[in-house]
């Protein structure tokens, strides 16, 4: 019988295929492969014996193994998870696992002198140049020509032709960037007695070497950074890796200053922002366990660690976990496979768990270690409401008389005011005066926001600009635009007028175009050289500034009405943690709370800082519907150019659709984001128990579809958008 292997290939095509291994090869799975795919060459990773199903004729060879370390058994057998609960073809998931295909090639190598071993004649050869080379290898390493050449203060051929005449050895040698190490026994800070607890429970846990899962709770300022890191100390003393997950915009010189702090070097970052030089040799290193600790965002989790002995999740509630284009999956969940597969512990800290997790704790899923009140006696901000029904900005205005006032008190105090409003631009809507339309993206059924200090006119889905218009493309009126509602921009505009002499900055993904202007301006306001700063979400995540004490949130309910299953979950996460900003240094701390609905169980809850009752009220309404985390949910999404050809695809889906008790499909409907990038699109919801296993119903339901090539069905188990 033939020798054959089951081979994956890092493509959307389905299921792994079976080749030939050629006699005098040796492959095991987990092998990266070089195999023919149609006339071309790809590369692939060997998943396992060969099914046999290829007729010995067909089958063709594999045609050499790459000289990259195999790709772990855990890491194989999560490929395969992921595809199983996403409903994605393995192929997809496994291209998130080779996403730097130049480190799988040979390393490069370079050419290396080492003294030989002395001969009768070698001291006869020796000349004052030669003996000073000599001198410098003596107790130390094998070094390059031009290194070597250089400390002797000799020229290279000086070197070359020691080697020729048998003074010095030539060899190769792999070039291995080297990596900060940080050092899980540097001294840390003193923890406080309630800190000190929940580090204890998170160390034996390392400690333990086994998967475990623990929400790790406390409020903003309760120094949970410090608890995990306690964790990360232990598993680096005991020699295993560490990764570390976050929102990517919480990344940031601030996080990593006091990640140096603790460990005396840098973790080594994972994003978007790396070069490739810099992702293949850090993720060879992490493949050779040469690197202890790696923070990144969501794609970190498909690295090809060698040794995982923790993963944490900060900030584990935020919705930028959730992937939605290509392989739609949520990072928070998936890192907790990743963990048991690994058998390692996983951290999950927040200071607003998702309801996910803490229903996952009520079943005992979780674990839980608490964190009670914020370190060193801080208290949390003084929250209040501000009703906008009576005490409303005046026309065209969006500072409340209130927030005013305040703001002027603080800023005559020499402290600092934050002013939240999550809208990017100048405007979310600009309307012509003559005829009452919006100016709108022509790829999507969106408006085009306004950036005024760009002069530009954007789509915020599709990313669509074009200039400013003059002319109505409705009525032909000219110079008839008016801006409607407030974006920072606009609010930026306001606070200047008010205080003229304010230091007033930007904060958001649209002025700070990168990660080091980012960092500079929270360095700026940690310095006490902003007064003002007005931001959008970028600005309630993680940042700790020490004078700032006011906070005004502009607009409590957007995102409050947009019939989504966790618009009140995030309203509220994002508000308890912006509120969480001010007063963190020993000085009281105000929020402001702008909202038209001072009564929403929202609002209330945030006013009276009680969480555990908004969490009470959201779980008693999520478990009415048998909404998630009771019950589970899957959306499809279909589009494409034609809307006739979207419309049959649903025809046919909604005749297929399973017939099943406790499954509910609701749709097709059109989707709220009828259309996007020019594709019409609509949508199916199939809601069901938690017990129900969705994947098999999708399967067998998606299975009867045939969809013609300009459609395109998306498949989204525990959906977070709904548009
Ligand atoms: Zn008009
Ligand atoms: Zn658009």
């Amino acid at each position: 019988m033939e020798n054959t292997v089951k081979v994956l290939l890092p493509l959307p095509l389905g299921d792994a295929y079976d080749y030939r291994v050629p006699e005098g090869m040796a492959v095991v799975p987990g092998h990266f492969v070089i195999v023919p795919l149609g006339k071309r060459e790809t590369v692939g990773v060997v998943w396992g014996t060969g099914t046999g199903d290829v007729a010995p004729e067909k089958l063709r060879d594999v045609i050499a193994v790459l000289p990259a370390l195999p790709m772990a058994d855990a890491m194989r057998r999560f490929v395969d998870w992921v595809s199983a609960y996403t409903l994605m073809p393995a192929g997809a998931v496994l291209r998130m696992a080779m996403s730097v295909p130049s480190a799988l090639e040979a390393p490069k190598t370079e050419l290396v002198y080492r003294p030989a071993a002395p001969t009768e004649d070698t001291a006869l050869k020796l000349t004052a140049a030669r003996r000073r080379v000599l001198e410098q290898l003596k107790d130390g390493p094998a070094m390059a020509a031009a290194e070597l050449a250089h400390l002797a203060g000799v020229g290279t051929s000086v070197v070359k032709s020691m080697a020729s005449v048998g003074l010095l050895v030539a060899e190769e040698r792999i070039v291995r960037r080297s990596f900060p190490q940080p050092d899980g026994l540097h001294d840390g800070p003193t923890l406080s007695a309630a800190q000190k607890i929940a580090a204890d429970s998170l160390v034996e846990k390392v400690k333990a070497h086994a998967f475990s899962a623990t929400l790790l709770d406390g409020v903003p300022g309760a120094g949970k950074t410090e608890v995990y890191f306690e964790a990360v100390a232990a598993c680096l003393a005991a020699g295993r890796q560490v990764l570390v997950l976050l929102p990517e915009i919480a990344l940031t010189a601030q996080w990593l200053r006091r990640f140096e702090d603790r460990f005396g070097a840098l973790p080594s970052p994972w994003h978007s922002g790396l070069t490739s030089l810099e992702r293949r040799e850090t993720w060879r290193a992490i493949a050779e366990g040469r690197v202890g600790v790696v923070v990144g965002a969501r794609s970190a989790l498909f690295l090809p660690f060698a040794n995982l002995g923790l993963i944490v999740v900060d900030e584990e509630h935020d919705s930028s976990f959730k992937q939605d284009e290509g392989v739609v999956y949520n990072a928070r969940d998936m890192a907790v496979v990743r963990a048991r597969l690994a058998s390692a512990p996983i951290v999950l800290a927040s200071a607003t768990p998702s309801l996910e997790s803490v229903v996952n704790v009520k079943t005992g899923r979780y674990g839980e270690v608490h964190l009670p009140g914020r370190h060193g006696g801080h208290r949390l901000a003084t929250l209040s409401a501000i009703d906008l029904r009576r005490e409303a900005p005046s026309r065209g205005r969006w500072l409340s008389p209130p927030v005013v006032e305040a703001m002027k008190k603080t800023l005559a105090a020499g402290e600092q005011t934050l002013l939240y409003l999550n809208r990017r631009g100048y405007a979310p809507i600009t309307l012509c005066r003559a005829c009452g339309s919006g100016l709108e993206c022509p790829q999507c059924s969106a408006w085009l926001v306004e950036h005024r200090f760009r002069r530009t006119l954007v789509c915020h889905h599709c990313g669509y600009t074009e200039p400013p218009a003059q002319t109505c493309r409705h009525c032909g009126a000219v110079d008839q635009f008016v801006a409607c509602g407030p974006g920072v921009e606009r609010l930026a505009e306001e606070a200047l007028e008010l205080f003229p002499e304010a230091r007033l900055e930007l904060f958001t993904s649209d002025s700070l175009m990168n990660r080091d202007e980012a960092s500079a301006a929270v360095e700026r306001m940690e310095k006490g050289e902003i007064d003002i700063l007005i931001g959008t979400q970028m600005a309630a995540k993680g940042h700790h500034f020490p004078n700032l004490t006011l906070v005004a949130v502009i607009d409590a309910d957007l995102g409050l009405n947009g019939g989504d299953l966790r618009a009140a979950e995030r309203t509220f996460q994002l508000l308890y943690q912006v509120a969480g900003r001010a007063g963190r240094d020993g000085r009281p701390g105000r929020a402001l709370i702008q909202t038209h609905n001072p009564d929403h169980p929202v609002m209330q809850a945030l006013v009276s800082g009680d969480r555990d009752r908004f969490v009470e009220v959201e779980l008693h309404d999520r478990s009415l519907a048998g909404m998630p985390p009771y019950g589970r949910l899957a959306s499809l999404i279909i589009s494409g150019p034609d809307p006739v050809a979207v419309d049959n695809v649903c025809a046919a889906l909604a005749r297929q659709a399973p017939q099943q008790e406790g499954v509910t499909i609701l749709g097709p409907s059109v989707a709220p984001l009828a259309l996007l990038r020019g594709r019409h699109r609509r949508r199916f919801l199939l809601k069901a128990g938690r017990e129900t296993a969705v994947q098999p119903l999708l399967h067998a339901w998606l299975e009867k579809i045939g969809l013609p090539g300009s459609v395109r069905l998306q498949v989204d188990v525990d959906p977070y958008s709904f548009l």
